[in-house]
């Protein structure tokens, strides 16, 4: 039984879209906590943090962390999921983690490119670029402390699952 493989990383860095390709490659379930969060609260990120404030939001986000935490599971996480120190404990004690690390101006590419039409509220009212470039300074520490490995997220879907398989080690396809 294959221990549960977090992906960890800012807005933009392809935990979505590599973790689909991941869970399909090693033959596991595949789990969005965003998604998972919204449809269980039958609510928007934006409409919960709205009507309920952000705080709110983080202890949804660490309950639906521990209730969606298996084996043979991809977990693509929210970006601010390693904000809390619980959340980062928990995915290093519960499986692997994996920061996608991406240079700023690669995410604010994919960010206008494929924009999120609001799923997400802005953290800050400052143009993108800011927004990405501050959030990641803030955050980069955490990511990588949270992380057992960082690979390049900048290349391809493929090749960054590549590169987490053979981080990893998996014997999958
Ligand atoms: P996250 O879930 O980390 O916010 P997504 O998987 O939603 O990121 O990716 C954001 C956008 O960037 C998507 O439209 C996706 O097609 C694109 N994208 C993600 N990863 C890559 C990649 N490795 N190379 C090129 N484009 C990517
Ligand atoms: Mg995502």
């Amino acid at each position: 039984m294959n221990p549960p493989i977090f992906l960890v990383g800012p807005r933009g860095c392809g935990k979505t879209t590599v973790g689909t390709e991941l869970a399909r490659a090693c033959d596991s379930q595949f789990v969005d906590t965003d998604h998972w969060l919204q449809e269980n609260a039958g609510q928007s990120i934006a409409g919960i943090v709205e009507n309920e404030g952000w705080e709110s939001f983080r202890a949804r986000e660490t309950a639906t962390l521990e209730a969606v935490t298996a084996p043979s599971t991809v977990i693509a996480t929210g970006g601010g999921i390693i904000l809390a120190d619980y959340n980062r404990h928990f995915m290093r004690e519960k499986g692997i983690v994996i920061y996608l690390c991406a240079p700023v101006a690669t995410l604010v590419g994919r960010l206008e490119a494929f924009p999120e039409e609001g799923q997400r509220p802005a953290l800050t009212a400052k143009p993108l670029s800011e927004e990405v470039s501050e959030v990641l300074a803030e955050r980069d520490a955490l990511y990588r402390e949270a992380a057992h490995h960082v690979v390049d997220a900048s290349a391809p879907p493929k090749e960054v699952v590549i590169q987490i398989i053979t981080a990893l080690r998996l014997a999958c396809a």
